[in-house]
């Protein structure tokens, strides 16, 4: 477990330990998924970093407008923030030295995964972060605190918190444009802004189930192109945004994550911590009864010594 990890499980422990969620979580069990649960398939390999789908989030979800068509900024890896749900990164995951290796960069895009079992949810201690039963994780800003475990939570950095606003600051994060592609047909503007601005189609929306066949299609028809591996089937716990690449993710920006829900360990964690707490609980319940027999005793001893004397 790195660093990272390990904040992580600490934020969604601290936030149930706080609200005395656990005996809920732990109730409640993985949140409930609609067999017709909504994704998307990302494949790096038809990416040409255009940042199209940067600008197409920031249109439509009203954030910053950025130099775009700067390239430049490919150069360095960035994370989404506050001012940005979605940022391409341009990686050479081949590069051993200088040479034609490098002239075919991988570009990959980033933005929350819509986790199955969402990191970010369960260590919210106000139900301000939740997963949707049709795939995307929603945030409902009015019954959020600000406390940002789920900032601490996710295992792969991206809600991002509104530093900047002085007045009712926000957690930021990709939305899976859930306003949009629940009320509208897919032909009349209902799909995500990034999937439907992209010039190559890197990005299928449909059925998670769907788009894991179509993946499984993909390996099979074009072995050479592609790892034997559907980044997002089963990592944390299954990820309702899935990726396709040549390379291993973890060469591309991404952790290596095991396959266990962050939520599902914290749990297993807490178990641990409140039957190690029942054994010092019943201890000092045990104590504190004593002192109080022993106190009233002594009450009751120094009366009637007290009424005696009187006497
Ligand atoms: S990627 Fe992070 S923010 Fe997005 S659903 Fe998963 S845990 Fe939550
Ligand atoms: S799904 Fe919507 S909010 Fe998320 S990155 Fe794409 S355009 Fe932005
Ligand atoms: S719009 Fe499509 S091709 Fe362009 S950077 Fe985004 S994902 Fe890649």
């Amino acid at each position: 477990m790195n660093r990272r990890q390990f904040l992580g499980l600490t934020g969604i422990l601290a936030g149930r330990v706080l609200t005395g969620a656990p005996e809920r979580a732990a109730a409640a069990g993985p949140p409930q998924i609609s067999p017709d649960a909504v994704g998307v398939l990302v494949d790096t390999t038809l990416c040409i970093g255009c940042r199209k789908c940067e600008q197409g989030c920031a249109e439509r979800q009203k954030l910053p407008d950025r130099a775009f068509e700067d390239m430049s900024v490919l150069t360095t890896p960035r994370r989404p923030d506050a001012g940005a749900y979605t940022v391409v990164n341009r990686y050479y995951p081949k590069y051993v030295a200088p040479g034609p290796c490098c002239d075919s960069p991988t570009f990959v895009k980033f933005q929350c995964m819509h986790c199955l079992d969402p990191a970010c949810a369960s260590a919210c201690i106000t139900g301000a972060m939740s997963k949707q039963p049709g795939g995307p994780v929603t945030y409902n800003v009015s019954k959020c605190i600000g406390c940002r475990y789920c900032m601490m939570a996710c295992p792969f950095q991206i809600p991002a918190y509104e530093y900047h606003r002085a007045l009712l600051p926000r957690v930021m994060k990709c939305t899976f444009c859930f306003e949009y592609i629940t009320k509208l047909p897919r032909d009349k503007g209902g799909l995500p802004a990034c999937v439907q601005i992209c010039p190559t189609e890197v990005m299928t929306f449909g059925k998670r189930a769907d788009l894991l066949d179509l993946a499984r299609w993909k390996i099979k028809n074009k072995p050479r192109e592609y790892m034997d591996h559907i980044f997002g089937e089963h990592e944390v716990g299954g990820t309702s945004w899935m990726y396709l690449a040549s390379d291993p993710l973890e060469k591309l920006g991404y952790p290596k994550l095991g396959t266990k829900a962050a939520p599902r360990l914290t749990e297993a964690i807490q178990h641990g911590v409140f039957q190690g707490f029942a054994g010092p609980l019943l201890l000092f319940g045990a104590l504190g009864g004593f002192m109080w027999l022993t106190d009233r005793k002594g009450k009751a001893k120094h009366d009637s010594s007290e009424k005696e004397g009187g006497r």
